[in-house]
């Protein structure tokens, strides 16, 4: 770490994406709506949501111009999320627009996967390579439970339709919740290791909108490798965690890896390089923020493309050094993770 953020000596870099402490940011997650057909229990309120309005939303050119603004500063990696991005009508469309803008080498999508079935054919022929598909349990009753909606059939639908459009790098990302993961970790690491799909597991974060967030619901880390160890023989791959905020382990016998994120009991803030824009266009430099930098309003606001610049350089010099929940002084974002884009 070069520089302590709270120096004020020191002048953001307008030219690259450097924070105070030295973090290069070369990723940004761009949610692309708030809505979503799930209401997953470590993420959004079952009932009485209140969606933005759709006008508050930037539009594909505002969204556009923002990837321009910040490609010529250093971001290469976008990732398009939610809410369940696949809500948001003509997604191609803007998938097309981002293919566009140079300096961009990434593009990926995190969904639920629901309508995945009917579009995957046309978001890759538009230029999405990647994709993370969120699927928490293979037992239809515990994929019910947890994210209040009774589909496993059409996610695993949408899974087989990706592959079958020409998807080849597809992640599942599954939620790991005490008494709840433990058993349904071993079917989808075995699904993983026969169908060529990387799993990843995310110990449950602090951004349920009904706040039902306690450490003792965490499933960690450490006790999923465990889990595993006791079928699977796991080597670490070094370095994981300089590339990505997961530990990734290869099997031992050839067949695949598999990502830990520990983004509660061993965080990853040092070499975070990422930052986010809510679907109505404010600016997150951590998944935990509790303030924004408003870009709708300044783009609204007829703000040239420097001082847009300036804006997100302002910002990202005083990106947050790392997320608190490990400290009494831990306050929840106010957004929760579907109005932010996990
Ligand atoms: N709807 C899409 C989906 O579920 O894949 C994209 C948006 S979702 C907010 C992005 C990711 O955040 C998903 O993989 C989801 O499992 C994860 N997520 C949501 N709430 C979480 C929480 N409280 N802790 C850890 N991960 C969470
Ligand atoms: Fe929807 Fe994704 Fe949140 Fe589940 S995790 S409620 S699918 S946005």
């Amino acid at each position: 770490m070069s520089a302590n953020n709270t120096d004020s000596a020191i002048q953001p870099n307008r030219r690259k994406l450097v924070d105070g402490m030295g973090r290069t940011i070369v990723n940004l997650r761009i949610s692309v709506t708030d809505r979503c057909n799930f209401r997953c229990t470590y993420c959004m309120p079952e009932h009485n949501v209140e969606f933005m309005e759709r006008s508050k939303l930037l539009t594909f050119e505002e969204i556009t111009r923002v990837v321009g603004v910040v490609s010529a500063m250093g971001i290469r990696r976008l990732r398009l999320t939610g809410g369940e991005p696949l809500m948001r009508k003509e997604l191609p469309v803007l998938v097309r627009m981002l293919r566009g803008v140079p300096g961009i080498d990434d593009l990926a999508m995190t969904t639920n996967a629901f309508f995945l079935k009917d579009q995957a054919k046309d978001l890759y022929d538009a230029g999405l390579k990647r994709l993370n598909v969120s699927l928490d349990a293979l037992n239809p009753e515990k994929f019910r439970d947890v994210n209040r909606k009774d589909c496993l059939k059409e996610v695993l639908a949408g899974l087989a339709r990706a592959r079958e459009v020409g998807f080849t790098s597809i992640k599942i990302n599954a939620v790991a919740m005490r008494n709840f993961s433990e058993s349904e970790i071993m079917s989808l690491i075995d699904m993983g290791r026969s169908q060529g799909f990387e799993m990843r597991f995310i110990e449950f974060m602090p951004l349920d909108a009904d706040k039902i967030w306690e450490r003792d619901k965490v499933l960690f880390g450490h006790e999923i490798v465990e889990l595993i160890q006791k079928k699977y023989d796991l080597v670490p791959i070094d370095n994981s965690r300089e590339i990505g905020p997961a530990s990734e382990y290869d099997f031992v016998d050839g067949k695949g890896k598999i990502g830990i994120i520990t983004a509660v009991s061993n965080p990853f803030c040092d070499h975070c390089n990422r930052i986010r824009m809510t679907a109505d266009g404010k600016l997150r430099t951590c998944l935990f923020s509790t303030s924004e930098t408003d870009l709708k309003a300044l783009i609204r606001g007829g703000a040239s493309d420097p001082e847009i610049e300036d804006a997100i350089a302002a910002a990202v010099w005083i990106k947050e050094p790392g997320h608190k929940i490990n400290l009494d002084s831990f306050e929840r974002p106010e957004r929760a993770m579907h109005a932010i884009g996990g």
